[in-house]
């Protein structure tokens, strides 16, 4: 068992690394981004919640967020655990978090975080926004909100995680094959 959570600013590359990741260790790729935006396009009760937050680029409130994720671990099956990206994003889902796991003995390995410069995080998003058609990358705006909303609320995470001695730190700048290899080199010796 393996699970593992990716930190990053919005436009670092979690996603991209964490399907690769997923698919080389059969882990479950836990993504609350994708999770909201499936919801939003069923337009079920969560998703017309959810969507009012997204499209301005804030953060759900945790109550909904914890929720949804202990559901989610409940329901997965038959992988070597878990890789949790853009969750926790705030102190309190990280504690909320913490608690959850005890109570159902599971244990975060790793905290992997992708390191990218803000200029460049604003280029990625504004490249994103054309090719995937995001309501939340389409304006400067929301992408810079998204991005204050990441250093006040969940940056702090990286001290949280640090105290835990769980923070590795990943250049998130390059090429995603280069980068995959330096998270596949970390999760090699760790294995
Ligand atoms: P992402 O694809 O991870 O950037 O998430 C897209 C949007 O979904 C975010 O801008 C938030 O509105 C919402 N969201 C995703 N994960 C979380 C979370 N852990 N807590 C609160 N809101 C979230």
């Amino acid at each position: 068992m393996m699970n593992l959570i990716f930190l990053g600013a919005p436009g670092a590359g979690k996603g991209s690394q964490a399907v690769k990741i997923a698919q080389k260790y059969n882990l479950a790729h836990l993504s609350t981004g994708d999770i909201l935006r499936n919801e939003v396009d069923k337009k079920t009760e969560l998703g017309i919640i959810a969507k009012q937050y997204m499209d301005k680029g804030e953060l759900l409130p945790d109550d909904i967020i914890i929720k949804m994720v202990e559901n989610k671990i409940k329901e997965v099956k038959g992988f070597n655990g878990f890789i949790f990206d853009g969750f926790p994003r705030t102190i309190k889902q990280a504690e909320d978090f913490d608690k959850m796991l005890d109570s159902i003995k599971i244990r975060i390995d790793s905290v992997i975080l992708l390191d990218v410069s803000k200029e460049i995080l604003i280029e990625r998003l504004s490249k994103r926004a054309v090719l995937e058609n995001r309501k939340d990358d389409s304006d400067i705006s929301i992408i810079e909100n998204r991005i204050v909303q990441y250093l006040q609320k969940t940056a702090p995470l990286i001290d949280y995680y640090k105290k835990q001695n769980k923070l590795i730190k990943i250049n998130g700048i390059g090429l995603i094959d280069d980068i995959f290899i330096a998270i596949t080199n970390i999760i090699d010796k760790k294995i």
